[in-house]
């Protein structure tokens, strides 16, 4: 068994001398027996103790309890006490200063030694954990610094991002307006050419031929500007929902007079619409882009004199909207990248396109909360169905 450096705080003389007596035998040291818990006190501020054996009835100003709970937080030691009674108020008084262990008088050396290893296992396997939860929370405050650091870094890489993001937006924004303005330009000296070429030119038919070249790149050039500009928008959520009331039939009109003067193809295009009201509420901006890239589409990839049909009807508060030809179609495997910014399906072949109009087409039917769908086969023509709620 260990040899401990004990003191003994204890009132009573023979009590104390036989508890001595008791731990001597047992090869302890006794460092020392107070009466008082001040005494007791002042012999631990002299010598070093590793265990103490307390009685709970002292006499003068400190009582047991009192005087452990100082040792408690002045010295890192185990404490035993001793107690006459068990009744339960003592108990819970000792309970409250976690005491190692305590023996209740008269005790018999058995049980004292008992007790007194109890205590200093007890008091080893607490320090243990003490170490353990210390270097726990080390080892937490470790990793929450570590955390806090890598939360900094990536809060400044995304800052970062969304700064050259900002930059590359307002590049694309500027130069496409920069192009805007030559192009407007281009185009209406081509248009000039045309109409000088029909007064007296020899060479009218190239002239015309050329200019309506020009002037057919141009718009071309300006449709991709305006994409690109539109997803510049979008990027950087600038869309806005602007709705305002419009005529129903110039609204659609105008779009097939746009549409009909691109058919190239002498494609047949027919409409019919059910249930219109006279005015509408929306964004003309948005509904343009639909019915404007779809029956674009619908008139592009048909063959030469197909047919293309264009029908709304309204239903409930619902605009369903079918652009129906009977084109080149998608083919089946590339259809889930249809609405993808870029995407040109493999069987185009020479007809001229950005791969833009259909995104832009899905990110309006988004922001207006409607829907679309699409049905199509390689060889035998495209469905597009749009659904928009309208006021
Ligand atoms: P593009 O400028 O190439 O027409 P879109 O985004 O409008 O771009 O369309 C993407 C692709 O979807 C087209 O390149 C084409 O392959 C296919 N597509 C769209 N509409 C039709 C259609 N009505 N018939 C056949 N293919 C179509």
């Amino acid at each position: 068994m260990l040899a401990l450096k004990i003191l003994i705080v204890e009132d009573d003389n023979v009590s104390a001398l036989l508890l001595k007596k008791a731990l001597e035998k047992n090869h302890h040291e006794i460092i020392g027996v107070a009466a008082t818990g001040e005494e007791a006190l002042e012999i631990m501020d002299e010598k070093v103790a590793e265990l103490v054996m307390m009685d709970i009835n002292l006499g003068g100003e400190l009582d047991g309890i009192k005087t452990t709970e100082i040792i408690n937080e002045k010295f890192d030691i185990p404490v035993v006490y001793l107690t006459a009674s068990s009744d339960e108020e003592t108990l819970h008084k000792i309970a409250g200063t976690n005491p190692s262990a305590y023996v209740i008088k008269p005790f018999n050396i058995r049980e004292l030694n008992m007790m007194i290893e109890l205590a200093i296992f007890k008091d080893k396997k607490e320090k243990e954990l003490q170490k353990l939860n210390n270097e726990l929370e080390e080892k937490v405050k470790k990793r929450t610094a570590d955390l806090n650091e890598a939360n900094k870094e990536l809060k400044k890489a995304l800052e970062k991002e969304r700064e050259i993001g900002e930059l590359k937006s307002k590049i694309v924004q500027n130069v496409s307006h920069g192009f805007k303005t030559p192009l407007t330009s281009i185009l209406s000296s081509a248009q000039l050419l045309q109409i000088y070429a029909e007064r007296d030119q020899p060479q009218k038919a190239k002239l015309i031929k050329h200019s309506r070249k020009i002037e057919n790149s141009v718009r071309n050039l300006n449709n991709l500007l305006t994409s690109v500009l539109f997803f510049g928008k979008a990027d950087a959520n600038k869309i806005d929902y602007r709705p305002s009331r419009f005529f129903t039939a110039a609204f659609f009109n105008e779009i097939l007079d746009v549409v009909k003067a691109n058919n190239e193809n002498g494609v047949e295009i027919t409409t019919s619409f059910t249930n219109l009201p006279k005015t509408l509420k929306s964004d003309t901006d948005m509904l343009y882009q639909i019915y404007e890239n779809l029956l674009s589409n619908a008139v592009k990839y048909s063959k030469r004199k197909g047919n293309v049909h264009f029908s709304v009807e309204v239903k409930d508060g619902i605009m369903i909207s079918i652009i129906k030809d009977d084109g080149i179609g998608i083919p089946e495997k590339e259809q889930s990248q249809l609405f993808d910014r870029f995407f040109r399906a493999k069987n185009v072949g020479i007809t001229e396109g950005s791969g833009l109009g259909l995104s832009i087409v899905k990110k309006c039917v988004e922001v207006l909360k409607g829907d679309i769908a699409v049905q199509s086969k390689a060889g035998a023509g495209s469905t597009f169905t749009v659904t928009i709620p309208i006021d």
